[in-house]
């Protein structure tokens, strides 16, 4: 008897924007794979109930966003090493009854840059504005990568405190106030603020006090070229968009349903920069 196809979800709150059925979609018809993979909107007080049906729903798993990351870190039955660190699962999958989480965006920031610009894991100081959730994968994979000296600037001290404490030695926390400074030495500056996205303000950085040398990032990716980014270009240093963080984040999901490693190719990249002109 030929078997069932597989079948994949994500789920969120609120869930239409998500990107994530274009690129498993992409994928599945590009290996010739019989599989689905679907949105489901899933609210916060529905998120337990929905977790504990996983095993028997015939979905091999999903992924998780917005907003319950947490919630799948705090109900599944064992993570990975990055969820566990993160404190943070966006990727599910079970085995035998139980449910398993990992955490695929913090290979996705680190495969994006290893695309685009590889010479950031050369840069000795790393600048994290942020210290959201979307920070933490940041953090680690910039931790993982050797960098000895990261600051963590943010609106909000505490939350940037609450990182260093998670990720212990080498990490220091500045403000807002203190980039200026903090730029001077920096080869790796990370935007990781929602500031910067359509509808909100720029992040207030100038990039005129970064070194030559800098690589200047940013994890929003609506629009894709943010004012840090297009200021960053115009002073002749390197960029890189936040959209390849997305599309790696979510190979190695893709692999652990579906059976293999896809690849992000500039076909994918294309069909979802599309989208976002589309829908900007
Ligand atoms: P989050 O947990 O809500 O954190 C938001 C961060 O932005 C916090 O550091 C917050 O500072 C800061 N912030 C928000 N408004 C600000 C303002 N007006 N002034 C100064 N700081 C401000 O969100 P998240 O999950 O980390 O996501 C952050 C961004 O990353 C979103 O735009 C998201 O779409 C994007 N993202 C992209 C990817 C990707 O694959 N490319 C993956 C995940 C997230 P406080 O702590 O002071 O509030």
């Amino acid at each position: 008897m030929a078997e069932a196809p597989i079948k994949a979800f994500v789920c969120g709150h609120p869930i239409a924007h998500s990107r994530s059925p274009m690129i498993h979609g992409h994928w599945l018809k590009r290996y010739g794979l019989a599989g689905s993979y679907e949105a489901i909107d899933v609210s916060p007080a529905g998120f337990p109930d929905f977790l504990r049906a996983l095993p028997a729903s015939g979905f091999a798993g999903g992924n998780v966003t917005i907003p319950h990351k947490e919630a799948a870190f705090a109900g599944v039955a064992a993570r990975d090493e990055a969820a566990e660190l993160t404190g943070a699962v966006n990727t599910l999958w079970h085995s035998d009854g139980r449910i398993f989480g990992g955490n695929t965006d913090v290979h996705g920031f680190a495969a994006n840059l290893d695309q685009l610009a590889p010479q950031w894991r050369k840069a000795r100081t790393a600048t994290v504005v942020g210290a959201g959730g979307a920070a933490r994968a940041v953090v680690l994979a910039l931790k993982n990568a050797g960098l000895a000296d990261i600051r963590i600037a943010n609106r909000t001290p505490e939350r940037a405190r609450e990182l260093k404490d998670r990720f212990g030695g080498g990490i220091s926390v500045a403000a807002l106030e203190d980039l200026p400074e903090l730029l001077r030495d920096t080869g790796l500056l990370v935007n990781t603020t929602s500031l910067g996205m359509k509808g909100v303000g720029p992040l207030p950085a100038d990039t005129a006090p970064l070194p030559d040398h800098a690589i200047v990032t940013d994890i929003v990716y609506v629009p894709l070229q943010t004012p840090l980014l297009v200021a960053a270009a115009k002073r002749g240093l390197k960029t890189v968009d936040g959209l390849g963080m997305l599309l790696h984040q979510a190979a190695p999901a893709f692999a652990r349903w579906f059976g293999m490693m896809p690849e992000v190719t500039g076909e994918l990249r294309d069909l979802v920069v599309a989208d976002i002109g589309k829908k900007t």
